[in-house]
C-alpha cells in the first residue's frame, strides 16, 4: 500500500539505526517546521483565510476579499460577477491567481515581477477580464496551488456569513455546477471521496473508475507564508462540509468514452505496435520469463490483458500453455491477433480441424475491454494461473492501464496465481546541466544561442518531458520513489504520494558544487522469482541499462539547486541552493495520481534542500501534467 509520509516516517523511525534517525529527523522537520512554528506563534487560529497576493490573514473570506480590493485592486466577487462565474469557475479562479502569484506573475495583464514585492506594487485595475474567463477553461485550476486553502470552500458560504451569502457552498450549488458531480450520503466509497477521514487517515484522494485528483500528503512544505502541497484541504473543521460528503462520481464521464476510443485507436496502427515489439529490452524481457520459467507455464491457463498482435499470447502457447485468453479492446488488433494465431497454428478452434499436434491450438483472442469481458465470454472466476500483460506506459502509470490488469487479476486470477510482471518500482534521481538542452544551445557552429537554452529549461519546468537522460548526467544517488507489489496492491493504490532523498553524487565532483536541474523517473517491472523460479528477469527502463521505448520521464526544476557533499564550505549566510550555499541532500515528496483526463496522470513535485549544517530551504510545489 501506498504509505502516507507519517507511516513512511514511523517505519523509518522503527526500523533504522540510531544515527539514521538523526537524519529522519531532518528529514522530518524539512517538511515540518514550518507548521510547528504555526504552532508556536501567536494564536492566529481565526485567521485562517490567507491573501491571495500577500501574507495577510482574515478571519473571514468577507474581510479578505475586501482587503484584495482595496489595497490589491482585486475585486473577486465583481470579477465572478462580471464574468458569471460558477462555484466550479470560482473555485478556478482563486487557484489560477494564486498560481500566478507563486509565479510572482500579474494575474491581469500577466506581466512577470522580479519579486513578490515588485508584484504587489504593480498590481492594477483589470482592464479585460474575458482572457481570464478563456484561462479558467483550463481544468488544471481545479487542482488547488495550496494546501489547506480555507477560501476554496469559503468563497461562497463561510460558516458565519451563511445567511448573507446567496452562492453558498451546499449540495445544490454543486450538484448544479458540477454537472455530474453527486453529493450522496452513502458512503459507497465509490468514487472520489472528499471527506474528513479520507484526507486525515490517508492524506491521498479516494480515486477509482479512472478518475482523479491529485494525490495529497500528510505534511505540507511552506514557503513565503504559503502552504503548498496538499491539493485538497481537509474538510474536517467544517461540519457541514464533512455532513455533505462529496462524491465527484462522473466529473468527466463522458469523455471517457472518447479518451477511450482514441486510446484503442492509438493502438490500431502497425507502427506502434512494430515499437514495441522491436524494443528488444521490453520483449526480450517478457519472452524470458514466459520461455525459460517451465514449471510456471506448463498447461497453464494464462490470461494476456491488451494482447495487442499477440505476441506475448504467442510465447505462452509456445511455453506450453493449456490455454491462452488474449484480451484486446482494438477491434482492428484483436481481429489481427486472431489472424496471426490462425497463421501460426496456434489459434484455439475445436471445429475446424487446424489443430495438430504441431498447433497447440491454445489461443482465443477475444474482442472486447478486458472490463467487459463478461459480455463476451465466461471465465469461471478465479481460474486462470497467470495473468500476462504488458500495460506499463510514461512513467510506469500514464495510460492508467494498470487499473484494467489489476480489474482482471482480481476477477479471474487464482489465488496465489501469478502475475508477470509481478513487481514495478518507481526510481529518481537528480540531473545535472548536462540533462538539459543549455549545452546545445550554448555552442551552435561556434555562436553563442544559450538564450534559447534558457527559455527551453524554463519551459521545461512546465510540462514532463519523455526523454533519454544519460546516466553520466546524473548529479545524485538514485532513489526507489515507489514500489508496487502487482499481486497484492489495492486498485486505489495507483495514486500515491511519496518521499525520497537524493545526495549529491560525489565520484566526479571532487566535492565542487554542481547544479541540479531537476529529477527524472525511471521504472523497473519485475518477473521475479516469486513465480519465475528457473528465471526471474528485470525490465528495466533506468539511464544506466540500454535505452527503451520508454524513455525516461524528466522534472525540471524552475529554478537550479546548487549541490556538493557535506564537506562543501558553506556560506552561512548564503540561501541554500545557491553555489555559495550548495545543498547535500535534497529531499523529494512526489505525488502521482491519475488526472481529471482520462488516462493522464498529474505529477506533484515538492522539493526541499538541506545545506552541509541542516540548513534547509523549500521550493513552490510544482505540478505536471502527463497528457
Ligand atoms: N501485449 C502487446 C501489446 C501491448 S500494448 C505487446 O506486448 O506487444 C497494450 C495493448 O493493450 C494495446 O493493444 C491496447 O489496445 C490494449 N488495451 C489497453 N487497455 C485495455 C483494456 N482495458 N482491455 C483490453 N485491451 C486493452
Amino acid at each position: 500500500m501506498a504509505k502516507n509520509l507519517m507511516e513512511i516516517e514511523e517505519t523509518n523511525r522503527l526500523s533504522q539505526e540510531e544515527e539514521e534517525e538523526d537524519d529522519d529527523e531532518d528529514f522530518r522537520e524539512a517538511w515540518t517546521e514550518d507548521e510547528n512554528e504555526e504552532d508556536g506563534g501567536e494564536n492566529d487560529d481565526d485567521l485562517e483565510f490567507l491573501c491571495l497576493f500577500c501574507d495577510s490573514k482574515y478571519s473571514s473570506c468577507d474581510a479578505l476579499f475586501d482587503h484584495c480590493r482595496l489595497t490589491h485592486f482585486f475585486d473577486f466577487n465583481g470579477i465572478r460577477k462580471e464574468l458569471g462565474l460558477d462555484f466550479y469557475g470560482s473555485f478556478k479562479l482563486v487557484n489560477y491567481v494564486r498560481s500566478q502569484v507563486a509565479d510572482n506573475r500579474c494575474w491581469s495583464c500577466g506581466v512577470h515581477c522580479q519579486s513578490k514585492q515588485d508584484l504587489q506594487n504593480h498590481l492594477h485595475q483589470s482592464f479585460d477580464t474575458k482572457d481570464v474567463k478563456l484561462l479558467l477553461d483550463n481544468d488544471k485550476y481545479l487542482n488547488p496551488l495550496m494546501q489547506e486553502d480555507s477560501l476554496l470552500y469559503s468563497f461562497g458560504g463561510d460558516e458565519e456569513d451563511e445567511d448573507e451569502c446567496n452562492t453558498s457552498f451546499d449540495k445544490e450549488e454543486i450538484v448544479k455546477d458540477f454537472g455530474n458531480v453527486c453529493i450522496d450520503e452513502d458512503d459507497t466509497g465509490e468514487d472520489i471521496e472528499l471527506n474528513a477521514e479520507t484526507y486525515n487517515k490517508d492524506r491521498k484522494t479516494e480515486v477509482s473508475n479512472g478518475h482523479l485528483s491529485l494525490a495529497c500528503s500528510s505534511n505540507g512544505i511552506t514557503d513565503n507564508g504559503l502552504d503548498y502541497g496538499r491539493s485538497v484541504r481537509s474538510l474536517e473543521s467544517h461540519p457541514k462540509d464533512k455532513q455533505s460528503r462529496v462524491y465527484i462520481a462522473d466529473v468527466v464521464g463522458k469523455d471517457i468514452k472518447k479518451v477511450n476510443d482514441g486510446y484503442f485507436g492509438s493502438y490500431s496502427s502497425f507502427g506502434i505496435h512494430r515499437d514495441m515489439i522491436s524494443d528488444k529490452i521490453r520483449t526480450d524481457a517478457y519472452r524470458q520469463a514466459l520461455l525459460k520459467n517451465p514449471s510456471l507455464l506448463n498447461g497453464a491457463v494464462v490470461m494476456d490483458v491488451g494482447c495487442g498482435t499477440g505476441i506475448l499470447s504467442l510465447f505462452a502457447a509456445q511455453a506450453g500453455a493449456s490455454r491462452v485468453i488474449s484480451i484486446e479492446a482494438s477491434e482492428k488488433m484483436a481481429a489481427v491477433a486472431t489472424q496471426i494465431a490462425k497463421d501460426n497454428g496456434l489459434w484455439q478452434s475445436k471445429t475446424d480441424g487446424e489443430s495438430d499436434k504441431n498447433c497447440t491450438g491454445v489461443i482465443e483472442v477475444v474482442h472486447t475491454m478486458v472490463e467487459n469481458l463478461d459480455k463476451s465470454i465466461q471465465i469461471q472466476p478465479y481460474s486462470v494461473d497467470i495473468l500476462v500483460s504488458e500495460w506499463m506506459g510514461y512513467c510506469l502509470l500514464y495510460e492508467s492501464m494498470l487499473s484494467s490488469v489489476l480489474y482482471a487479476r482480481d476477477r479471474w486470477l487464482k489465488p496465489g496465481g501469478a502475475m508477470l510482471p509481478d513487481t514495478a518500482t518507481i526510481f529518481v534521481a537528480g540531473f545535472g546541466k548536462g540533462g538539459t538542452s543549455l549545452p546545445f544551445w550554448e555552442n551552435v557552429y561556434g555562436f553563442n544561442m544559450s538564450s534559447i537554452g534558457k527559455e527551453v529549461v524554463e519551459d521545461a519546468a512546465k510540462f514532463p518531458v519523455i526523454d533519454i537522460i544519460n546516466h553520466h548526467d546524473l548529479v545524485t544517488n538514485a532513489a526507489v520513489l515507489q514500489s508496487f507489489d502487482l499481486a497484492t496492491m489495492k486498485p486505489d493504490e495507483v495514486d500515491f504520494t511519496a518521499t525520497a532523498e537524493l545526495e549529491a553524487k560525489f565520484d566526479n565532483m571532487d566535492h565542487k558544487a554542481t547544479s541540479c536541474f531537476g529529477v527524472v523517473l525511471w521504472f523497473d517491472t519485475g518477473f521475479t522469482s516469486r513465480f519465475c523460479k528457473e528465471t526471474p528477469t528485470i525490465l528495466s527502463t533506468s539511464p544506466y541499462t540500454p535505452k527503451t521505448h520508454w524513455s525516461q520521464t524528466i522534472l525540471t526544476f524552475r529554478e537550479a539547486v546548487s549541490v556538493a557533499s557535506s564537506k562543501f564550505a558553506a556560506e552561512e549566510s548564503a540561501d541554500v541552493g545557491m553555489d555559495a550555499c550548495p545543498a547535500s541532500k535534497i529531499l523529494l515528496r512526489i505525488s502521482i495520481a491519475r488526472a481529471t483526463q482520462h488516462r493522464c496522470i498529474d505529477i506533484s513535485l515538492e522539493t526541499a534542500g538541506v545545506s552541509p549544517n541542516g540548513r534547509k530551504r523549500c521550493w513552490p510545489a510544482q505540478i505536471f501534467n502527463l497528457t
